[in-house]
């Protein structure tokens, strides 16, 4: 499903990614954890093709991204990514079941369709009587489930989280990771989460310990 090879970035003088290959199966769970420093949002960033590697190839799902152009990259990248990120970085303004599907909405989904598919989702997340609730009418663990929904929306082959349950408390947290697993196993959806959390990085398929912008060991 995703694919890295040879993928070296730099930041000025600072070579932040050393020639790193990765090869993530579709409907893995696989956690990278690290030092500060080493490279794990980067990479993050890299493979979520919002940034691009200075050299080697990335493939998702397929089709090779690194080749492709800003306008062709950011329509491949809301239907087949979704972004998960620590602060859930929701639109206050909007309501939570609106928040959810504003990505439909860039893909060009109807209104009747991506109203049904947030409200699935929605109640997939045991959220469905907060729909109509804004952001700041929610818990933590609810925003953070609502920017889950909203990354699933488009039903991307691929998730990629950052640190999403670093702003949670205990019990929040093993909801959340759970759910990334019950969402696995009912969507087939393959996760890729940089994580400070142990607990998380013992439980996901595979874990990618990363140290000076190199991968150090796989468990
Ligand atoms: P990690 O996620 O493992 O903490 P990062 O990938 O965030 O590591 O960062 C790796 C290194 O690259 C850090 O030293 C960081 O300061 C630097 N860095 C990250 N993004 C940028 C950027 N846009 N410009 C300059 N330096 C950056």
């Amino acid at each position: 499903m995703i694919q890295l090879e040879g993928i070296t970035k730099s930041f000025g003088n600072l070579q932040v990614l050393r020639g790193i290959d990765l090869n993530i199966d579709k409907g893995e769970i696989v956690s990278i954890v690290g030092p500060s420093g080493a490279g794990k949002t980067t990479l993050l960033q890299i493979m979520g093709t919002l940034d691009a590697p200075d050299g080697g190839m990335v493939i998702i799902d397929g089709t090779l991204v690194s080749r492709m152009k800003e306008k062709e990259l950011s329509a491949f990248r809301n239907k087949h990514i979704g972004f998960v990120f620590q602060f859930h970085q929701l639109l206050p303004e909007f309501t939570a079941l609106e928040n959810v599907m504003i990505p439909a909405f860039i893909a060009g989904v109807g209104q009747k369709e991506a109203t049904a598919s947030a409200m699935e989702l929605l109640e997939f997340m045991g959220l469905s009587d907060r729909a109509e609730h804004k952001p700041n009418e929610l818990s933590g663990g609810e925003k953070q489930r609502v920017a889950v929904a909203r990354a699933l929306i488009n039903h991307p082959a691929v998730v990629l989280a950052d640190e999403p349950s670093g702003s949670l408390d205990t019990h929040n947290k093993e909801e959340l990771h759970q759910l990334f697993f019950d969402l696995r196993n009912r969507f087939g959806q393959t996760f890729v989460i940089v994580t400070h959390d142990e607990g998380l990085a013992q439980i996901t398929d595979r874990t990618v310990h990363m140290v000076d912008g190199e991968i150090s060991k796989e468990m």
